[in-house]
C-alpha cells in the first residue's frame, strides 16, 4: 500500500508536467500495487489470519525529474524484491509450504517490477533525459493498459 502511495505522487509529479503518458505509467502502478496488497489479505484471511491496517508513511515528494521517478521506482522495487525473499526464507525456515509457494507469484513478480523501469532508464539512457526523447517516452507509456 505504500507502493501505491508512493507511485500516485509519482503520477500527480508527471500530471503537473503535462507528461500524461508518464502519468498513465503510475497511475496503472497504483492500481497493481493495491491489486498485489489485496492479494496478500485475501491469502492472509483464508488462512485464518487477521488483517490490521496501520498508517501509511507519507512518501518522498521532492521530485526533480522524470528519470529520477524512474530511479526512485527501481530503488523502491529492489526494496519490496528484498522484503519478498525474507518472507519466503521465512516460510522455508517455519516449514509453511502454503506460504512459500503462495510467495512464488511475487518473487516472479518483482523480475517484471524491477525489469520495467530498467528498461525505462535504458530507453532514457539512449535518447537522453529531457526534450523529444522524453516526450516520445511519454506516449510510450501513454499505451500500458
Ligand atoms: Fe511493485
Amino acid at each position: 500500500l505504500y507502493s501505491a502511495y508512493l507511485y500516485t505522487g509519482m503520477a500527480a509529479y508527471a500530471a503537473s508536467l503535462s507528461l500524461n503518458g508518464v502519468a498513465n505509467w503510475f497511475k496503472i502502478q497504483t492500481k497493481e500495487e493495491i491489486e498485489h496488497a489485496t492479494k496478500f489479505m485475501h491469502y492472509i484471511t483464508e488462512q485464518g489470519g487477521k488483517i490490521v491496517l496501520k498508517a501509511i508513511d507519507a512518501p518522498d515528494q521532492k521530485f526533480t525529474s522524470v528519470a529520477g521517478l524512474f530511479e526512485e521506482t527501481l530503488k523502491h522495487e529492489k526494496v519490496v524484491t528484498a522484503s519478498i525473499q525474507s518472507l519466503v526464507a521465512l516460510a522455508k525456515k517455519d516449514g509453511d509450504v502454503a506460504t512459500e509457494i503462495f510467495l512464488q507469484w511475487y518473487v516472479t513478480e518483482q523480475v517484471e517490477e524491477e525489469a520495467n523501469p530498467t528498461e525505462i532508464l535504458q530507453k532514457l539512457a539512449i535518447g537522453g533525459k529531457t526534450g523529444s526523447s522524453l516526450l516520445i517516452l511519454d506516449g510510450i507509456l501513454g499505451q500500458r493498459k
